[in-house]
């Protein structure tokens, strides 16, 4: 990418770039002002000091940060991220579209979003772990199973989320598994949840194949990240009979023109750590240029901005699915529209996450817990009615899938509104 882009880029506001969507979709549904100031601006927004005793025996102070955007469907919902980068803005732009997901899908949360700004790179597990109890401390008058219910977002885990349980628990007295999702199975956690959004990059995928009349056994796909969306989606596709003729990681990414072994290609990166040197394939000169393999099915799964107004050009698709959030710049989605690219949105494509995390939060509420073969089949009709609904919008409106998951999203947001009146 161009040092220019970049910088333009990094100047991109991403809450402002999250009320312009809300703007557009709003304006295509008609809402009316009322609503809007309702719904537009989120509802609390927390900023904490935190305060943590180093292993140097110093003190340093963190600051973190929860946003409850929308609360009229249900709790908050939406991970804790640990970054250098994290800023309000951020958080709040995080949490606006995590409102917009949880209503696609038709679960009964709100959405939220939370971050602390520090390096964990440069952190020990101990400074970890006393962070986020002071961080838990910090937030905890506002979070609870039926209010808000954090989950796991860039450089946290389960084991930040078990952390984050164990502080609320010893603050209420009693366990409280409910106050978090993707935490581990053996405290409460949900059997499935680990491999949920590849699993909902799949369903949609599969349902656009279908829609455009795509054979998934006479089609091939190229995956960008092989993480935890991108191994679970090229495993799913290639079990479908789809041919994975490229993969790629932040070291490299390689190709076989005949099909990758998926699973050996997952084992191979087990054992090395990388994608790249995988025996049966060649490599690629650099890991973006997995973008520009002609194919019929793309999955962006690493990071954002993948895909802009500079490179948009090259990339030749039929389907894009959209496992990373915002891996596609709004220029890029222009270019890709006029190419007549099918992009399934990442707060529809890549919404298995937080499906899994409502049952595993629907799991601890009930202490009913799930096999895996009952996660996934739910998951599935889900994630199957969720884009048929997004798929109505795009035919009828003649609208694209970005613009039609928005006005999904927002117009249940807005009827729950509507239904519940302005306070007091
Ligand atoms: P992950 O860390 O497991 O995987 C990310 C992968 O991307 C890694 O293999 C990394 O090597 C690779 N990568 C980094 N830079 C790259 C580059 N320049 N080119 C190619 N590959 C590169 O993360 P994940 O959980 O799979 O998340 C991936 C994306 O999916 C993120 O945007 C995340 O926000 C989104 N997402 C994940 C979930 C989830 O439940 N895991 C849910 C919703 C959205």
């Amino acid at each position: 990418m161009a040092t220019l882009e970049k910088e333009v880029l990094a100047q991109v506001n991403p809450y402002e770039a999250a009320l312009q969507n809300f703007d557009m979709a709003a304006d295509q549904l008609e809402l009316d002002y009322d609503v809007r100031m309702m719904i537009r601006n989120p509802e609390r927004c927390l900023t904490v000091n935190i305060p943590v005793r180093l292993d140097s025996g110093r003190v340093e102070s963190f600051v973190g940060y929860r946003v409850q955007y929308n609360t009229a469907r249900g709790p908050a919902k939406g991970g804790i991220r640990y970054h250098p980068g994290v800023t309000l803005d951020e958080v709040k732009a995080l949490a606006c579209w995590m409102t917009w997901k949880c209503a696609i899908v038709n679960i009964p949360f709100g959405g939220g979003k939370g971050g602390v700004t520090c390096d964990p790179k440069k952190l020990s597990s101990r400074e970890l772990e006393h962070i986020t109890r002071r961080y838990t401390s910090g937030i905890l008058p506002v979070i609870g199973p039926d209010k808000d219910i954090p989950a796991p977002d860039v450089y946290t885990n389960s084991q930040t989320m078990a952390w984050i349980m164990d502080t609320y628990s010893m603050m209420k007295g009693y366990s409280v598994p409910g106050v978090v999702t993707g935490k581990p199975v053996s405290i409460g956690g949900s059997l499935g949840r680990n491999d949920a959004t590849g699993r909902g990059v799949f369903y949609t995928v599969r349902e656009a194949a279908s829609f455009l009349h795509i054979d998934l056994k006479k089609s091939n796909a190229v995956v960008q990240g092989f993480g935890n969306a991108g191994t679970v989606s090229a495993k799913l596709l290639y079990d479908a009979g789809t041919k994975v003729i490229a993969v790629s990681d932040s070291r490299g990414a390689i190709m076989n023109e005949k099909g990758l072994n998926v699973p050996e290609v997952i084992a191979f990166k087990e054992r090395t750590g990388s994608v790249v040197g995988y025996p049966s394939a060649v490599a690629l000169k650099t890991n973006d240029d997995v973008l520009y393999v002609p194919c019929d099915i793309l999955i962006p799964a690493a990071l954002e901005n993948s895909i802009t107004g500079e490179n948009a050009a090259r990339v030749e698709a039929r389907i894009i699915g959209e496992a990373a959030n915002g891996p596609i710049s709004p220029e890029g989605d222009k270019i890709l529209f006029n190419k007549n690219v099918f992009v399934i949105p990442d707060i529809l494509c890549n919404a298995g996450g937080v499906t899994v995390s409502y049952f595993e939060w629907a799991q601890d509420e009930q202490h009913v817990f799930w096999d895996e073969n009952e996660v996934y089949l739910r998951l599935e009709k889900i994630m199957k009615s969720s884009f048929a609904d997004v798929l109505k919008i795009h035919t009828q409106r003649k609208v694209n899938m970005r613009l039609a998951a928005n006005m999904v999203g927002i117009s249940r947001v807005a009827d729950a509104t509507k239904l519940r009146g302005l306070y007091p």
